[in-house]
């Protein structure tokens, strides 16, 4: 049993002036795995008064100060990987699958940071003025549980790159994890005050930092409804934000498409990080001529598929991360079926074998139209809607028949074509078959999804202000 009684403040752990005791579980088994104790808006002012005092001190750094930080903190998490990846098993559940990207990709994302401030133009000239690209202030970070270590690790690499202080709230459902990340980050030595990690409440500690006068910028990784919440409360005191929000991904499937490689990158898609991502192409758009086909296809892929516990290394699917949110896919899964879609494959329940341990059956419906809750509502979980649809115009006229905008897929045969359907896709990114992304392209949503980018030099001018000195 553990138990998180500290939380990170001015370079030391310390013991928050918050009480509250939260309950953490393996999602695997259902079994309770330790409490962690919750700051409150005490602890917040705390953080922020440490990340206040460390600004200056960070705004003045060089280009070449910031790179050795970025790279000692690679160091740190790739040190720890071993740690973080147990953590990331008994919280989260991850499958093996997931673990082998997202720990390895934690320690990445410093790299990345580091290389855009080596090729970043912090001063520029445009006729007699020169232009300073200045930190913007304090920034506070809101991350989610689906990829807690991760998160963390992008917004921490991004502030620094820019030359300023950090205040962390990560989700409480991840204290382990934040834990366990806290330590490896500690060891690369930062100044005090640079980073400083709140656990709790989004309604407490989350609260405070949107409201904070001393926070400049907010960086949040989230519900669409949360970062509602956090944009309003910012408004009052002007803070620059950044919302990377809910996603419901189409995937087009185009009718030259080869069936051998789509249906392994359909599935990929849809069911990345178990149904919990953000970008998952969770809408799959057929022609009306090749259904039947890609039906059969899909069905015979997805039933393939093996749910399990992390330590079971066939498992590409893990438990949902709470009975909260293995309740909701099993109320969407319920509300497909009343609407009238049919189930290809999976449903209800748990998956055969499995009585314990927050694990649903991926599911894929047919027969869904694009105004079904199923195919509007970001469901979470492993869920895939079929959608048939007449001709590319029709298919294009579906995918963007949403609130969201996050990222779509194209699937096809004539790279041309595909990306003159990616060209009308209203979207942060299209993902063409599947095509691996450089980690210093920009990721963020259109619409619903999100207001602006992170990563690489659109991440990094979300941190900064640009001074101009005329004369
Ligand atoms: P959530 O919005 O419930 O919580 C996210 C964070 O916000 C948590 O730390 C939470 O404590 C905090 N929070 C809650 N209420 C708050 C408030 N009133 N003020 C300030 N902070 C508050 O989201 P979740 O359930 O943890 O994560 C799943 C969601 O995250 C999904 O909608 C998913 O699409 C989204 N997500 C988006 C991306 C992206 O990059 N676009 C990536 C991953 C997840």
């Amino acid at each position: 049993m553990r138990a998180i009684d500290r939380i990170y403040i001015d370079g030391a752990f310390v013991t928050p002036h918050g009480e509250e005791r939260f309950d953490l579980f393996n999602p695997s088994t259902e079994e309770k795995t330790g409490t962690v104790r919750l700051a409150d808006a005490e602890d917040v002012r705390m953080a922020v008064a440490a990340a206040k005092r460390a600004f200056p001190a960070m705004r003045d750094t060089s280009p070449k100060e910031r790179i050795e930080m970025l790279h000692a903190l690679r160091d740190a998490v790739a040190a720890r990987a071993d740690v973080l990846k147990e953590a990331m098993a008994l919280e989260y559940g991850a499958p093996q699958s997931f673990l082998a990207f997202s720990v390895p990709h934690a320690a990445h994302v410093f790299e990345t940071a580091a290389r855009t401030v080596a090729d970043y133009a912090f001063t520029r000239r445009i006729g007699n003025a020169e232009i300073i690209m200045e930190p913007v202030g304090v920034a506070a970070a809101i991350t989610p549980w689906n990829s807690n270590i991760g998160f963390i690790c992008t917004k921490l690499a991004t502030a620094l790159a820019a030359g300023t202080s950090i205040v962390v709230k990560p989700s409480e459902m991840s204290a382990i994890q934040t834990q366990a990340v806290l330590e490896a980050l500690h060891d690369a030595g930062l100044p005090r005050g640079v980073l400083n990690v709140v656990n709790g409440y989004g309604h407490v500690v989350g609260a405070a930092l949107s409201e904070s006068p001393d926070i400049a910028k907010i960086t949040f990784t989230g519900s669409t409804a949360t970062g509602r919440t956090i944009l309003r409360a910012a408004a009052d005191t002007f803070k620059r934000v950044t919302l990377e929000l809910g996603g419901k991904g189409p995937q087009i499937l185009l009718d030259d498409a080869d069936l051998d490689r789509a249906v392994p990158h359909i599935v990929a898609s849809a069911f990345r990080n178990s149904g919990q991502a953000c970008i998952a192409g969770t809408r799959l758009l057929v022609p009306e001529h090749r259904l039947a086909e890609v039906s059969e296809r899909l069905g015979e892929a997805v039933s393939r598929i093996k749910v399990g516990p992390p330590d079971d290394p066939d498992a590409t699917i893990g438990p949902m991360v709470s009975a909260r949110q293995w309740e909701r896919v099993q109320s969407f899964i319920r509300l497909g079926r009343k609407a009238g879609a049919t189930v290809l494959v999976g449903g209800e329940g748990r998956p055969a074998g499995l009585d314990r341990g927050w694990f649903v059956r991926p599911t894929v419906f047919t027969g869904v139209t694009n105004d079904m809750e199923i195919a509007r509502q970001e469901i979470f979980g492993p869920v895939l809607s079929v959608i048939a649809y007449r001709d590319e115009a029709q298919a294009i006229a579906i995918a963007n028949d949403t609130e969201y905008g996050l990222q779509s897929y194209v699937l096809g045969a004539d790279i041309e074509r595909m990306r003159r359907v990616a060209r009308r896709l209203e979207a942060g990114r299209v993902v063409l078959n599947e095509a691996p992304s450089d980690s210093q392209v920009p990721f963020g949503g259109f619409k619903h999804s999100g207001i602006g980018r992170e990563f690489g030099p659109f991440g990094l001018d979300a941190f900064l202000e640009p001074k101009a000195i005329v004369g």
